[in-house]
């Protein structure tokens, strides 16, 4: 195939990427947005395999078909609850694959001193994504602690870390070699610097690390594109930098931080919040049922602990009930609800609730004193007022669903234990709060059961 030919397909693969993305924008749209991205990338790797310089036939369709099997057995394995876990694996996979084709790419012979700094760039990104996913994926699951890790002279130890990178860097573009000392220092030196960016960050502050790291896995895709001269691999790669930097931003917005706070300030390493204490007044299902058959506005808030009962399915059907009731039902949004962007969106739409009953958390909070009963559904963090009224609470200054503000709150969990970010929550001992403890599928189908 000519080279002409091939970028051809190139820009019809990567016109997929742009139009599946656009289409991923809404619930709506997003299967469809996921096949097309999916279609380029398939004609993106066919139309590779035939531009030979790359690698044999034989290695890249047997390198596809293993991927393509690990990723379907994983994708199908995967709890809900756990794909917060898998998608830092895969940025880990992205950013380690980057490394290994911008030091393949080492072997090229008559290498420009840009492909050599697109090389060292690919490596030095690509390790450090590497290890931060890794790392990341460890906070994530709990097998670490999830809290952000700060020891003294941190910043120090990190800023000396980057230095180094840097220096090695210089020195291996001026005298790049195979066998070169600075290669394999600025390996190592990236993989620490991918540990040590994401330990003190933490807690409440993870979603932003996650798409930081997304970011970078596309970033470190685009200079090993530059690395081998690939042009889908550079559009694609800078696809995925900018709209993890973007998402990134979100983020950063939804917890009303700047992103330098984020990255340096060790999320409640330092701070100690003000000891909650007052009266915790349980309800039972039955009793939730009845004030539940007389409030004419509900919105439902649903958090993590949603995800963990899979009570989706359950909610919309209480929803259904309260409408045909007469009451006016919404289901507001946090942006950082759950365990990853866009997972109480994802667990809705899957339970099929319609989209236009979904409030984002600016839109629902002006509403809210006028809302008769807020049912706080596994969610903890993200509906916690110490981050509004407590100074110094950790997560002070990230914005709310301010459900202390409705009529009525019920609060669906286990127990009095704190959400992610480990801070206790003072809406528990609110004068309108009833807690319903127990299993939130369980509770909601007795609310059901007992409302019909
Ligand atoms: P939280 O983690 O704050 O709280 C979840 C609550 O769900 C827990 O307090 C738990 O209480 C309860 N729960 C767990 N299982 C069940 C169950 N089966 N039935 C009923 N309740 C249950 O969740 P939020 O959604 O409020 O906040 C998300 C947090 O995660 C934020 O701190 C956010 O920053 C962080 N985060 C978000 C990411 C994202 O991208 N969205 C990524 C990484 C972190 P109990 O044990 O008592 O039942």
């Amino acid at each position: 195939m000519s080279i002409e030919l091939i970028n051809i397909w190139y820009i019809v693969a990567a016109a997929l990427f742009i139009f599946g993305l656009k289409q991923l924008g809404s619930p709506a749209t997003a299967v469809r947005g996921n096949m097309l991205s999916a279609l380029g990338m398939l004609i993106a790797i066919a139309v590779t395999l035939f531009n030979a310089q790359i690698l044999s036939f034989q290695w890249i369709i047997g390198a596809a078909v293993i991927g393509a099997i690990i990723g379907f057995v994983a994708a199908e394995k995967v709890a809900m609850t756990s794909m917060p876990e898998m998608v830092a694996l895969f940025n880990g996979s992205g950013g380690i694959a980057s490394l290994f084709v911008g030091w393949a790419a080492l072997y090229n012979l008559g290498n420009s001193t840009f492909t050599d700094i697109t090389i060292v760039l690919s490596i030095l990104i690509g390790g450090l994504t590497f290890t931060g996913s890794i790392l990341a994926w460890g906070k994530l699951s709990e097998v670490m602690t999830s809290r952000a890790v700060v020891f003294g002279a941190q910043r120090i130890f990190n800023g000396a870390l980057l230095v180094a990178l840097l220096v090695c860097s210089v020195l291996f573009v001026m005298d790049p070699s195979t066998d070169s000392p600075y290669l394999y220092a600025i390996i190592a030196l990236s993989f620490l610097f991918g540990v040590m960016a994401v330990l003190p960050i933490g807690g409440a502050d993870m979603p932003v690390v996650i798409s930081l790291l997304n970011s970078y896995s596309g970033l470190a895709a685009c200079a090993a594109g530059f690395a081998i001269n690939n042009n889908i691999l550079i559009v694609a790669g800078s696809m995925v930098g900018a709209a993890g930097i973007i998402l990134t931003n979100i983020m950063c917005k939804a917890m009303n931080r700047s992103l330098a706070n984020v990255l340096f300030s060790g999320f409640g390493a330092v701070k100690q919040a003000s000891k909650v204490e007052g009266e915790v007044k349980p309800i039972s299902a039955e009793d939730a049922g009845l004030i539940l058959e007389a409030a004419q506005s509900v919105t439902f808030v649903p958090g993590y602990g949603m995800a963990v009962a899979q009570a989706q399915h359950v909610v919309r059907e209480l929803g259904e009930l309260l409408e045909e009731n007469g009451a006016e039902v919404t289901y507001a949004i946090h942006p950082v609800a759950g365990r990853m962007p866009g997972h109480m969106n994802v667990l809705l739409a899957e339970a099929n609730v319609p989209y236009d009953q979904l409030i984002e958390m600016e839109d629902i909070n002006p509403r809210i004193d006028n809302i008769d009963v807020a049912v706080v559904i596994g969610a903890n963090d993200v509906v916690n007022p110490a981050a509004r009224n407590d100074e110094n609470s950790p997560i002070y200054g990230m914005p709310i669903i301010n459900v202390d503000h409705a009529r009525t709150v019920f609060v669906l969990k286990r127990s009095m234990a704190s959400g992610f970010s480990g801070v206790d929550n003072p809406l528990f001992f609110g004068e309108n709060t009833r807690m319903l403890f127990g299993d939130a599928k369980e509770s909601l189908s007795q609310v059901i059961a007992d409302f019909k």
